[in-house]
């Protein structure tokens, strides 16, 4: 069986702004989750920088997971547990308010297999948007998105190679950002090339209703 790797795209209106999110850390309590997974594992998570590599260590002898085994941790993860990420905090109430504004679409890298479990877990918290699922750079993606559209566009994520990736094939993208597990958060700068560095979405939702106004 070969993986499906064309994205699917929803169908944008032309009408109205895009507001782009990514999932893990950004909707979902992705780090704090996976440690409860790693302990039934015999594993946990030393957050001394701001990778999952090296810092997952095994709790008899605190040696770091090997990139095999790291890879299993995390593949076993979203296996066993992708249903059941708790949501961060005031991120449904946040787009609910947002998307009198914005059309609203999450944008995640989760294998294709995961795509409609993800969706179900987002949807339990009110995250009832439409789900695409990535692999890889998100910046083609979203100049994909960008040549079907005049209007703006707004991403929102994590990870510094993402928005990167954003800003060199999509330039006029807004790029948020966002780290939500607070550890994590205190051990990275505002990526470079973001535009806007914020942590808290009851901040962000001021934020960006601004922006587009
Ligand atoms: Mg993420």
């Amino acid at each position: 069986m070969t993986e499906d790797t064309e994205v699917t795209l929803p169908d944008f209106s032309p009408h109205r702004p895009i507001l782009l999110v990514d999932a893990d850390e950004v909707l979902l309590k992705f780090i704090q989750h996976l440690e409860l997974h790693l302990e039934s594992e015999g594993y946990v998570l030393n957050l001394e920088t701001f990778q999952l590599a090296g810092n997952i260590r095994e709790i008899e002898n605190q040696a770091a997971a090997d990139q095999e085994t790291v890879k299993y941790l995390i593949a076993s993860f979203f296996d066993k547990h992708v249903d059941t990420v708790p949501a961060i905090d005031h991120a449904a109430e946040a787009l609910q308010q947002l998307s009198t504004v914005f059309q609203i679409a999450v944008l995640t890298n989760i294998p294709h297999k995961h795509r409609v479990r993800r969706q179900n877990n987002l949807h339990s918290h009110g995250f009832n948007y439409p789900v695409i699922a990535n692999s890889g750079g998100k910046g083609p993606t979203i100049k994909k998105i960008q040549q079907e559209t005049s209007q703006t566009i707004v991403f929102v994520d994590d990870l510094p190679p993402q928005l990167s990736s954003v800003a060199t094939h999509a330039p006029d993208t807004y790029l948020v950002h966002f780290v939500g597990d607070p550890r994590l958060a205190k051990l990275i700068n505002k990526a470079p090339d973001a535009h806007v560095r914020i942590d808290d979405w009851r901040e962000l939702k001021a934020h960006l209703i601004d922006y587009i106004k």
